[in-house]
């Protein structure tokens, strides 16, 4: 009976070449089966009937039964026309009107004929109208496959002007049902089936397209969701099996001297439950054969940086090297001064390399690479030339994902036979229902909690005006001895623009804090590195109380002393952002606050964001606002957007299902890796078609 489905859909009675033509152009419906997965956007209940005298208070869109007394057509204008017809029911009248083809509208009706009605009603002087209404004879209507949910299905300007209207796809929908005998292939085994009260796959679809009653509406939606999560988590799910399985990895078995001597003897700290936690998952992977490919999520200043040495101790002490991959210079000397820092009790060898580093040591770097005497290289892009070989690269350590594409990633891994293990540091957390549609493939560690004695830090959000009483509380703090960050936006786009309210806020700050006794620092994109570098050095050093900036202290900066960021213009930095800087302070044992400085004019979502960050502190429930307010599609970048192409299934509404969906493939898996168990033959089918599309998982590599 499927293989009906196959059929090209210019075949479909009523619908022929010309509208076949249409409906792939437009709606890229090519076969049967593609029309039957066209699902209705919305769905109108069409279970009332009104009466002419009712319309004052009614819906928008209402059904009413009644007859055409009379018909004319009017002219107005210059050779324009309308069609006018006089429609009555037992308690009132009103008129019907058409503007385009009237010819043919005014051949097909019929007068004093039962009637029934559909359509948007206006009201004009007390007298109500309905333009280019539906129609269908009573008998017709009570007949017909239609039930009391009217669907109404996406469309485009095109096909509405060329006739194929909402009712003509339900036409065409109901054709399908009756040439199909709506028998269609349950799909998902009947254990599952019966165990989660799923209705079956026919009944979804009829239901879907033609729903009985909102129970049996709801129902099918259910249905067809979790079975649309349910294949994209097998698809996901066995490629991250097959992966552990093909690509081998160098299995560090020993935990030698690096690692143990540096727990036993030189941990500055007590590790959080959260990083042993991780840390044991993290070693789970690298004792085996295959490959790890882990994201590690934690909130800023969640402690990744002792975790991701601790990994690279492992490596070493399994005779391979490690790197750290940082997105910006600022943030690799970070890295390697707080590595070096905390490794300097240990007999380690530790590195940095960026697109600054003097040609001499470049070269030292280089051969020290490729004799395998330099054990842990941190640094920038700059670590991915060419010229940069390694002795054997055993751990690739890569920080905040989001500016290294996939292609970077796999880069690392060329330069071995056997790639590194990969694992992939980010504060920014991603939600976790779109973690595991995103990152199926990547196995997901998550530091869900902050080192001891940290206060959460006090966010309120301050208009311009009360400027005065801000600048008088930052003077008391810096009469406490604390500093102060102060950050302007920087947009790509008014780059020019950007920097002069920079440099306007420098100069009036400067002002306002004057030396000597204030001193203020200053970091922005247009500085040379070294400046950057010797300006952030001075501010770390406490020798100034205020650091100006624009983004680029965004990520990783870590001044435990700094205990009031204020952001200027707020309104205009997404919530991933402001949380971000937000996270620069509240590092040391200080009441840290966060000040959000905005004008009086603001949009909805910008309150929003403004509300959610006063409200929280927590790095996921912002990011499942940020989800909210901006669609996946925009928090990932467009590039993995496709990913979200769900027919219709929602991720933010629907992560219910998705967990659901989630659990029972892992469960499947577990029991039939290879789907080869009788009850699971068409799952197999289905899987394994589904796999030879090009589609999303091509790309989540
Ligand atoms: P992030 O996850 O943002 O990279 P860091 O690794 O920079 O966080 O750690 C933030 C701060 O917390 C650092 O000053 C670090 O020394 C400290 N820290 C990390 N782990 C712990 C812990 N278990 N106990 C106390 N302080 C810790
Ligand atoms: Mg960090």
């Amino acid at each position: 009976m499927n293989n009906l489905l196959e059929t090209p859909i210019e075949y479909l009675k009523g619908v022929g070449p010309q509208r076949g033509e249409l409906l792939r152009k437009e709606l890229n419906i090519h076969k049967y089966r593609d029309l039957l997965n066209l699902y209705p956007n919305r769905y109108i209940d069409r279970t009332r009937y009104y009466k002419i005298n009712q319309l004052q208070n009614t819906p928008t869109e209402v059904q009413i039964v009644g007859k055409i007394i009379h018909i004319k057509t009017v002219e107005f204008g210059k050779g324009k026309k309308r069609l006018t017809a006089t429609f009555i029911d037992d308690t009132g009248e009103m008129e019907l009107v058409w503007f385009q083809g009237i010819k043919w509208i005014r051949e097909s009706i019929k007068v004093n004929f039962p009637y029934v009605i559909f359509g948007k009603i206006n009201a004009f002087n007390g007298q109500f109208s309905m333009p280019h209404p539906e129609m269908e004879g009573l008998e017709e209507h009570k007949a017909s496959l239609r039930s009391a949910m009217q669907s109404i299905y996406p469309s485009t300007e095109k096909l509405s002007n060329k006739g194929i209207s909402n009712k003509v796809i339900n036409k065409m929908m109901q054709q399908l049902f009756i040439e199909t005998h709506s028998l269609f292939t349950e799909t998902l085994p009947d254990y599952l089936i019966h165990e989660l009260q799923l209705i079956p796959k026919n009944a979804a679809l009829f239901n879907i397209h033609f729903p009985k009653s909102q129970e049996l509406l709801s129902k099918a939606q259910f249905r067809l969701k979790f079975e649309e999560l349910f294949f994209i988590q097998l698809q996901l799910i066995t490629k991250n099996l097959i992966r552990k399985h093909k690509i081998k990895g160098h299995p560090f078995g020993n935990v030698g001297d690096y690692f143990t001597d540096f727990y036993k003897y030189h941990l500055p700290f007590e590790l959080t439950n959260a990083q042993k936690k991780v840390l044991k998952e993290i070693r789970n992977d690298l004792g085996s054969n295959a490959q790890m490919n882990r994201l590690l999520q934690g909130d800023v200043g969640s402690g990744k940086t002792i975790v991701a040495l601790m990994c690279m101790l492992l490596a070493m002490d399994n005779g391979f090297q490690a790197c750290l991959m940082a997105p910006t210079e600022i943030l690799a000397n970070q890295h390697f001064n707080g590595i070096s820092e905390l490794a300097k009790s240990l007999n380690v060898n530790i590195k940095i390399l960026t697109g600054s580093t003097k040609t001499a040591d470049r070269k030292t770097i280089h051969e020290e690479l490729e004799n395998g005497s330099l054990h842990i290289i941190i640094g920038t892009h700059a670590l991915l030339e060419d010229k940069v070989k390694f002795k054997n690269l055993g751990l690739a350590i890569i920080d905040e994902q989001h500016r290294f594409g996939v292609e970077q990633r796999s880069k690392l891994w060329q330069k071995n036979e056997i790639p590194p293990h990969i694992l992939v540091m980010t504060a920014t957390p991603i939600p976790r229902t779109l973690a595991m549609s995103l990152y199926g493939d990547l196995d997901i560690s998550v530091i869900d909690e902050l080192p001891p004695g940290r206060k959460p830090i006090q966010t309120v959000h301050r208009y311009d005006s009360n400027r005065l009483k801000v600048w008088a509380f930052i003077k008391d703090e810096i009469e406490k001895g604390r500093q102060i960050y102060i950050v302007y936006p920087l947009i790509q786009e008014s780059e020019t623009l950007d920097y002069k309210d920079l440099m306007d806020g420098y100069e009036s700050i400067s002002r306002d804090f004057p030396l000597p006794k204030y001193s203020v620092s200053i970091v922005h994109g247009k500085m040379k590195p070294v400046e950057k570098d010797a300006e952030m050095i001075r501010f770390a050093e406490g020798k100034t109380n205020i650091m100006i900036a624009t983004t680029v202290i965004e990520v990783g900066v870590n001044v435990p002393n700094a205990s009031v960021m204020i952001i200027e213009s707020a309104e205009r930095f997404g919530l991933s952002q402001l949380h971000q800087l937000r996270g620069r302070v509240g590092r040391g044992a200080e009441q840290s606050y966060c000040i959000l400085m905005t004008g009086h004019k603001l949009s909805n979502e910008s309150k929003t964001r403004l509300e959610t960050m006063c409200k929280t502190n927590d790095g996921f429930e912002i990011a499942e606002v940020d989800l909210k307010l901006r669609g996946p599609g925009d928090i990932m970048g467009t590039q993995q957007s496709g990913v979200l192409n769900l027919q219709i299934a929602d991720l933010v509404k629907d992560r219910d299902i998705l967990q659901l969906a989630r659990h029972h493939a892992i469960k499947l898996l577990k029991e039939d890796a290879s789907m080869t168990k009788p009850e699971h033959k068409k799952l197999r089918e289905i899987f394994i078609e589904m796999g030879k599309k090009k589609n999303i998982w091509n790309y989540i590599s």
